[in-house]
């Protein structure tokens, strides 16, 4: 067996797994944030993607704007995530589309402003989950319309097993995931990594 990398011990130390195939590593990752740690997932983002030409790393609120800043540090680019919204008489001036929420079961109407990503954009996707890949497909959508250039889709954790990320890769896109976890059980609280 390959030696755990960083995140996957520290998922094997602090992650908690609950029912309907949710992870919970909100001690570090999406709730109470451990900035060192996420600054070097950040570092590891920058190196995976260091071929790319991304000027602007996009994310969605409110979970991944923690791992997308600590990753913007050492790129040296801004961060610009996609907001929830209810509706607005201001839609002239954003892109929308609806993103399911794995965690929360609803659908949200999410909304980049038109000044902040256009055609000259190369944009990285950064998210802390990927899980059936609806949220990461919603922020393609977003840059799709803006006529910018996804380099790549950059995830701390993957479930493997919800299909999400070979979907993803099947059509071509360049993701890469910190961790896939291929297996894990609530019941006996084992996590299982895909090589
Ligand atoms: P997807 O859209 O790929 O189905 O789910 C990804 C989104 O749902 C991420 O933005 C993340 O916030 C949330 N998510 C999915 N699975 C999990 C999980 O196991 N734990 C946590 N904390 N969030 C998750």
């Amino acid at each position: 067996m390959a030696e755990l990398n960083l995140l996957q011990k520290k998922i094997l130390a602090d992650g908690v797994i609950k029912s309907g195939d949710v992870l919970k590593v909100d001690s570090f990752l999406n709730h109470q944030i451990d900035v060192p740690f996420l600054s070097e997932l950040g570092r590891q983002f920058k190196r995976l993607f260091a071929n790319r030409p991304v000027n602007k790393i996009l994310t969605i609120e409110a979970s991944g704007i923690g791992v997308a800043c600590l990753t913007a540090v050492h790129m040296g680019v801004p961060v610009l995530f996609a907001k929830k919204s209810a509706g607005s008489n201001m839609d002239a001036d954003v892109y929308a589309t609806e993103i399911k929420s794995f965690t929360h079961h609803n659908v949200n109407r999410v909304i980049v402003s038109k000044k902040y990503l256009n055609a000259a954009d190369h944009v990285l996707i950064i998210d802390d989950f990927l899980a059936n890949g609806c949220a990461i497909e919603g922020l393609m959508d977003l840059a799709g319309q803006a006529g910018a250039t996804v380099e790549g889709v950059g995830i701390c954790i993957e479930k493997g097993f919800q299909g999400g990320g070979d979907a993803l890769r099947k059509k071509g896109v360049n993701l890469k995931s910190l961790a896939i976890i291929e297996k894990m059980d609530a019941g006996t609280g084992t996590i299982v990594f895909r090589e």
